[in-house]
């Protein structure tokens, strides 16, 4: 894969950028309760702003649905952004047209501006030649950082590239350098981890990831259907029954692809789904009662996990082993990631994770810091996960 990055681009002085970023932004009441988004946009915003370019942000912001509404203008955010990024931002009501020409003759170089919400226009989901024209008029060049929205082939995410000279931005390059590190073309071994609570929400990565790794961990509610699948009886545990075929020929595909399927052997179990249970106890897989649900892998196979990712070079992960959220299932989780933080830290292994989920049991874990990369694009994160390739970045390849 290659694309142009922002060492690719000349003198910018005075030069229009149009500039796709995240601005998705969780808010309570009006106000923005996490700025992650921003942070991540911000090395690209300043660099082009330092460069001269005047500096035109595009974003979608909700589900507006091709329609102005006053409560999903990114008018909203302009304070976050500025207090981010330290300097002063404009705000544009429209994404084309007079008012935006207008608003960049008043813009100096090194100036930023935030244009409305691109989705209050039909043509940004459509991807409307005709919008993707009148966008790119008023603009020199086009600069991606929001690869959480490169799943996407809308007019800001996909079409605008094709018009007008495009750049990854700097989170974008990121993103893409170290997913190329982990799949793309990683050093092996290579092992999987996907957990969460559903097979049937991860079938394609699942599908997808048995032709490319050594090494499939699975875990969660997940292998409660592949050891369903086995004839292990798991009781009253999260587990898709009616999904053994498919578990069957997920298994079928690994053995032929010469990948190695690792399914808990013992696990954590409890009659109720609580915080420290009376009815905590570890148990074989082949011991579980008929009222007991399993809700994490247990030390002993964690353990042993951890001696796979030993003798691997690359880690690839989606999904928490066990229902984190609730105490002591967060236990093989953590205990995973800490030996996975310890490898990247020793320099033994590249460490990659994603998923909203996975995220905040690795925040919980307290070793988000330590992996080699984490994706925090949700979406566009699995459908890569799946082997997909996404129109934002294709449009970028050169
Ligand atoms: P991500 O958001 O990282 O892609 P998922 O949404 O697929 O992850 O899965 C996370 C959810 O899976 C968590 O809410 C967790 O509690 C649940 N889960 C994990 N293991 C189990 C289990 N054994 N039984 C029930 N739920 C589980
Ligand atoms: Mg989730």
């Amino acid at each position: 894969m290659s694309f142009r990055t922002l060492d690719d681009l000349g003198d910018v002085t005075g030069k229009v950028a149009l500039v796709r970023v995240d601005l998705n932004l969780p808010m309570q009441d009006g106000t923005v309760t996490d700025n992650t988004r921003v942070r991540a946009a911000a090395p690209t915003i300043l660099e082009l702003a330092d460069k001269g370019a005047k500096v035109l942000l595009l974003a979608h912001f909700g589900r507006p649905k091709g329609e102005r509404v006053s409560t999903q203008s990114l008018s909203m955010v302009v304070g976050a952004v500025q207090d981010v990024l330290g300097r002063e931002v404009m705000f544009v009501p429209e994404i084309a047209g007079d008012v935006v020409r207008q608003s960049i003759g008043i813009l100096r170089p090194g100036d930023i501006a935030i244009l409305e919400n691109t989705r209050f226009w039909k043509g940004e989901e459509a991807n409307d030649p005709d919008l993707v024209k009148a966008i790119a008029a008023n603009a020199d060049f086009y600069v991606n950082d929001a690869f959480s929205a490169a799943h996407r082939a809308h007019a800001t995410t996909e079409g605008l590239a094709h018009v007008l000279p495009a750049y990854a931005g700097r989170s974008m390059q990121a993103e893409l350098e170290a997913l190329e590190k982990a799949l793309g073309n990683p050093e092996r071994p290579v092992a999987a981890v996907v957990g969460g609570a559903k097979v049937s929400s991860k079938l394609d990565v699942l599908t997808h990831l048995v032709g490319q790794v050594d090494h499939l961990i699975i875990g969660g509610g997940m292998a409660n259907t592949f050891l369903a699948a086995r004839g292990v009886d798991v009781g009253k545990s999260l587990c898709e029954h009616d999904l053994a075929a498919t578990v069957n020929a997920i298994m079928d595909a690994a053995d032929k692809a010469g990948c190695t399927v690792h399914l808990p052997y013992e696990v954590v179990v409890s009659k109720e789904f609580a915080a420290n249970p009376a009815s905590l106890r570890t148990s074989n897989v082949h011991e579980v009662a008929a009222d007991e649900m399993i809700l994490d892998v247990g030390p002993m196979s964690v353990e042993a996990l951890g001696d796979v990712l030993k003798t691997c070079r690359t880690l690839v992960w989606n999904g928490p082993l066990g229902a984190f959220e609730i105490e002591p299932f967060d236990a093989a989780t953590v205990a995973l990631a800490r030996t996975a933080a310890a490898l990247t830290r020793e320099g033994s292994l590249v460490s990659v994770a994603g998923g909203g989920d996975t995220v905040a049991a690795l925040n919980h874990a307290g070793v988000a810091g330590d992996f080699t990369y984490i994706s925090t694009a949700g979406g566009a994160f699995l459908e890569w996960m799946e082997g997909r390739e996404l129109p934002g970045v294709a449009a970028l390849e050169v």
